[in-house]
C-alpha cells in the first residue's frame, strides 16, 4: 500500500535488516527499542489493524506469534519472558498503520501503560 512505512520496509524502500521471513510475514528491529530485544513481527500484506481479522485472514496472527516465540527462544529470552503487544486504533497507542506484533523483552518490563 502507497505511504505505509511498513510496506516499504517489505519492498526495500525503506532499509532494515529482516531477522525472520518467510512467504507470509517479515520481523525486524524496532527503530526506537524500549527494551534489549523490541522486535516487530509483521505480515507482508497490508492489514491496516485488528479490525481488519476476520475468519477469512485470522491465520495470520497465528504465523505472527508463531514468529516471536521462535525469535525469543532464539534470542534465548524465553525463560526469563517477555511481551507480545499488538496496539490497536487511536486509544490503543498504534502509530503505524499496518499490524504489527512488537516482542519486548531482555529486561524486567515494568507496567507502564504509556511505555508499553
Ligand atoms: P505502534 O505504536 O504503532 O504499536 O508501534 C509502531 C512502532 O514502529 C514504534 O515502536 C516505532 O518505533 C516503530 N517504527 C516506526 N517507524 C519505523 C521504521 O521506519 N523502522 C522501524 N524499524 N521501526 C519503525
Ligand atoms: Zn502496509
Amino acid at each position: 500500500m502507497e505511504d505505509c512505512i511498513f510496506c516499504k520496509i517489505i519492498q526495500g524502500e525503506i532499509s532494515s535488516d529482516f531477522i525472520y521471513e518467510s512467504d507470509t510475514v517479515v520481523a525486524f528491529n524496532d527503530v526506537n527499542p524500549i527494551a534489549p530485544v523490541h522486535i516487530l513481527i509483521i505480515p507482508r500484506v497490508h492489514i491496516a489493524s485488528m479490525n481488519d481479522i476476520n475468519s477469512d485472514n485470522s491465520m495470520i496472527i497465528a504465523d505472527m506469534v508463531a514468529v516471536a516465540v521462535e525469535i525469543a527462544k532464539d534470542k534465548g529470552i524465553e525463560k526469563d519472558g517477555y511481551k507480545l503487544l499488538i496496539r490497536t486504533g487511536k486509544n490503543g497507542g498504534q502509530e503505524v498503520s499496518h499490524i504489527h506484533l512488537h516482542l519486548i523483552g531482555g529486561a524486567p518490563l515494568h507496567e507502564d501503560i504509556h511505555s508499553l
